[in-house]
């Protein structure tokens, strides 16, 4: 099965990719992912990318094809993809080559992402991640693991925040409606629990 994850920040979609990804044996492909690793590497490609990357911006499609169509092949027939497509284009060469069961969307008013990102905290010391709403520390404002303090990120204030959700809603608008157009969008109410979520993902992948 070829799925695509899609979802607002603070959906749960990392959570919910965790679970299918154990459940049905599949490769976890972010694109994201893919360019940090090769800034890490300082390859040709890394480089490119992270001027795009740094300013906010896509990459360029030519450099997305190029990192992410051998790992495609690699995986057909068993792959959730993560942070792409991004735009029609990214769309259109992923349906001409691979056939796409469906695409998840996690459902999720900006309201309640930006109250559920906010609550976000992690250890200075250990860098353990918490959420005061969901998972929060035994004690408040330190690490169950190792005592250090919890502090919140930078850009999870509410200005970045809201920022980020612009621009994912930019980003994203087109590909959904493509893919509502195709009936290929399994649309999930993510204000739910993880396990209620994960829930109605297998319910709706079963019709
Ligand atoms: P993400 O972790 O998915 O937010 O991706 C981080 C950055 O990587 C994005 O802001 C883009 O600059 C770049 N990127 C990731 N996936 C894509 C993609 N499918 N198309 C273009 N740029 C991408």
């Amino acid at each position: 099965m070829n799925l695509i994850l899609i979802g607002i920040q603070g959906s749960g979609k990392g959570t919910q990719a965790k679970q299918l990804v154990k459940k049905f044996d599949m490769k976890h492909i972010t694109t994201g992912e893919i360019f940090r690793k090769h800034i890490s590497q300082r390859t040709d490609l890394g480089m490119k990318a992270q001027e795009y990357m740094n300013k906010g911006e896509l990459v360029p499609d030519k450099f997305v094809f190029n990192i992410i169509e051998g790992t495609l092949n690699e995986a057909n027939g068993n792959f959730i993809l993560d942070g792409f497509p991004r735009n029609i284009t990214q769309t259109e060469f992923l349906l001409n080559e691979f056939k796409i069961d469906a695409v998840i969307l996690l459902d999720l008013k900006d309201e309640k992402a930006i109250e559920r990102l906010m609550a976000r905290r992690h250890c200075e010391n250990c860098g353990k991640d918490y959420n005061v709403l969901f998972k929060p520390p035994k004690q408040n404002g330190i690490c169950d693991e190792c005592g250090g303090k919890l502090v919140t990120r930078k850009d999870d204030n509410k200005e970045a925040i809201t920022k980020r959700i612009e621009k994912y809603h930019a980003e994203t608008n087109e590909v959904v409606k493509y893919f509502a157009e195709k009936n290929l969008l399994l649309k999930v109410d993510a204000d739910q629990t993880p396990k209620a979520i994960h829930e109605d993902i297998i319910a709706k992948l079963k019709k």
